[in-house]
């Protein structure tokens, strides 16, 4: 382990004072590469980056194909062109409201608290308001008042489900969080809020007994996090998710399908069977957005149906997430369909491939 004086391992803000965020710095954890070394000084002025002390010590030190360091550390890729990229595919500038409101489906929000992250990964899909030096998607800035947003929110009672996402939120202090979340909370038509967080997986020590007490005031509340490899499933990660369940908040999963990190079915189902194992829940496997930066990441939209078939049926049901893409249209499921209907009614396949018939004549 490097030299880290002073660094407190278990202390949150700690982590955060000791990122690493220097070539040298990145030196004394992993042998640099020379197309790693030329990515992060192409990255000034253009891209941050910055990875946790704890991420950083799951690297492994000699392989730069490792996935904690494909997911942290720059890549040349990233100032490559790509046909069709754009900094925001999905429209959250398209739909946002108020500085930090993205109404985009009638009846709940995201709410973007924050642009700042404490590991900023390479593939966010927003490259643009979290990582790109010159973007944002804040309007006015992230030290607006918040008198505008609470408002929008107030005045539109079919918002019942409010996700609070960034950046990550729980940048924010104990009682900063707990100013925005319980002014949510006197809005009688918010039923639900969400927290959207990588911290469980980039600095579980984040997750502390005070937040999770903090929290619990204001049920419900869900958390969804975003583990992408097996090999985040540490001790660390599983005792922050642990800590949230015990504090009655669901924890769900959100992946994003990545080329060279998860995009075959061994890793996958390794990755989602050590969910299950800490309790936390598969929700969504994102096909990866053609976003400026990030395009390297993407896969063809066949290897993500793939992996998906070498799920469904095969492993428990509830471990299986549901393939998605994201689009400025909204959310829609990529995975393949077993139903078939022609005229004599409905033909199903099983996850063997099997086909069994549901006649029209038979009342289906
Ligand atoms: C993803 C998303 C949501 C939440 O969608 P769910 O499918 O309910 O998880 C809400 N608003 C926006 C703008 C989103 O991108
Ligand atoms: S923690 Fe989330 S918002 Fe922040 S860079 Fe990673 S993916 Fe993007």
């Amino acid at each position: 382990m490097p030299k880290t004086q002073d660094l407190v391992w278990s202390d949150w803000r700690s982590q955060l004072q000791h990122r690493i965020q220097t070539l040298e710095d990145l030196q004394q954890w992993v042998h640099v590469t020379p197309n790693e070394a030329e990515a992060i000084r192409a990255s000034a002025g253009k891209y941050r980056w910055s990875i946790t002390p704890y991420y950083a010590s799951l690297m492994d030190r000699d392989d730069p194909n490792c996935p904690i360091r494909l997911q942290s550390v720059p890549a040349l890729q990233e100032f490559q062109f790509f046909p069709g990229a754009e900094p925001d595919p999905v429209g959250d500038t398209v739909y946002r409201k108020t500085n930090r409101v993205v109404h985009k489906y009638p009846d709940r929000i995201v709410l973007l608290v924050t642009e700042v992250c404490a590991v900023y990964c390479r593939h966010c899909t927003r490259k643009f308001h979290t990582t790109d030096l010159e973007g944002t998607y804040f309007e006015t800035s992230e030290a607006a008042s918040w008198e505008q947003d609470f408002d929008y929110i107030a005045s539109h009672p079919e918002i019942r489900d409010v996700l609070l996402t960034g950046g990550d939120p729980l940048t924010y202090s104990d009682e900063k969080l707990e100013l925005i979340i319980s002014r949510l909370r006197k809005i009688p038509h918010v039923e639900v809020i969400r927290i959207g967080s990588r911290y469980p997986v980039l600095l579980p020590m984040r997750i502390t007994p005070a937040f999770c007490a903090m929290l619990e005031k204001y049920h419900p509340i869900w958390l969804n996090t975003h583990f992408n490899h097996p090999k985040e499933i540490t001790p660390e990660a599983a005792e922050a998710c642990d800590r949230l369940l015990r504090h009655g908040i669901p924890v769900q999963n959100q992946s994003v399908l990545l080329k060279g990190i998860n995009d075959d079915l061994e890793t996958m189902r390794s990755l989602l069977h050590g969910l299950l194992k800490i309790r936390v829940r598969p929700y969504y496997l994102y096909h990866c957005d053609n976003v400026t930066g990030v395009s390297h990441f993407a896969t063809s939209v066949e290897k993500g149906r793939e992996i998906m078939r070498g799920l469904m049926g095969h492993t428990t049901g509830f471990a299986v997430p549901q393939y998605i893409v994201t689009t400025k249209l909204g959310k829609i499921p990529l995975w393949e369909t077993q139903v078939h209907r022609d005229e004599q009614g409905y033909w199903l396949e099983n996850y063997q491939g099997e086909i069994l018939r549901l006649a029209k004549s038979d009342g289906y």
